[in-house]
């Protein structure tokens, strides 16, 4: 699943359509994991797009009226192509047509999804969410007070997005190796030195993965474009039995909340 820095690179490649006019919205298949408003073309083809950004994981191009909400889910991608290119690759859906490119969702798994409204901060998918990770409002504070009469894991905790956007599994268990936290304990028993180590790998982490994600930019301009994850260097997702990078001790794997933790019994003991 794309996270929040392969949603951050995405943006970035496509920051360029800003002040651009969407001609026209051609949807090849609305089944999406909601399904696509039938009058998309009537509300937003056009008009122009004032900013393109980002809300967690979601793309918002804000247009004259209206919003689009764009959502990778499992699968999808966001590729920029030549007007003139008429290379059609299976799963793409939907293509937002401009005078001189388009640009190209596609998704095999099709748990994405298009929205269109007329404000995105009141819409179903956005109003609950949590701060942005890289924000101030991600504060050890915040964190503290948030966790304090939670019963639930510290890695579920940060993972659920009303708590706090864009940690999604991968990251999580890196975050808290980083922290020296062990990822079953409950919320409400992390310190408030905890929470601040753990606020601040979060940016660390985050925006290391996002300057390594810059240097895939160049594959969106190309049809092949692909949004893979990005290499960083983890310490210890995907590492089970091998040795940790700081105490050589065998790095544990556990199912936690149904979902894969990984870390070291010493280091976060
Ligand atoms: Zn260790």
């Amino acid at each position: 699943m794309p996270e929040l820095p392969e949603v951050e690179t995405t943006l970035r490649a496509i920051k360029s359509f800003e002040q651009y006019s969407v001609e026209s919205i051609k949807v090849y298949n609305p089944n999406l994991r909601w399904k696509i408003d039938k009058n998309i073309n009537k509300k937003i083809g056009g008009t122009k797009i004032r900013k393109i950004f980002r809300r967690a994981k979601y793309i918002i191009f804000d247009l004259n009226s209206y919003q689009l909400i764009v959502h990778l889910g499992m699968s999808g991608t966001l590729r920029i192509a030549d007007i003139k290119d008429n290379f059609f690759k299976k799963h793409d859906h939907v293509e937002l047509i401009f005078k001189k490119n388009k640009l190209i969702y596609n998704d095999p798994r099709r748990f994405g999804s298009i929205h269109v409204t007329e404000s995105y901060d009141k819409h179903f998918l956005i109003s609950k969410l949590g701060p942005e990770p890289l924000s101030k409002d991600f504060s050890k504070t915040y964190l503290y007070e948030k966790t304090r009469k939670s019963n639930t894991s510290i890695k579920n905790f940060i993972m659920n997005q009303s708590h706090v956007v864009g940690i999604g599994n991968i990251y999580a268990s890196e975050i808290l190796f980083k922290s020296s936290v062990d990822p079953r304990r409950k919320a409400k028993t992390i310190s408030l030195i905890e929470c601040e180590k753990i606020t601040e790998n979060s940016k660390i982490i985050l925006q290391k993965a996002i300057q390594v994600g810059g240097t895939t930019l160049k594959d969106f301009y190309s049809a092949e474009g692909s949004a893979g994850y990005f290499k960083i260097q983890l310490s210890v997702y995907d590492r089970e039995d091998q040795a940790c990078v700081n105490c050589k001790n065998l790095i544990t794997k556990i199912i936690l909340n149904q979902r894969a933790a990984y870390f070291c019994n010493k280091c976060q003991g």
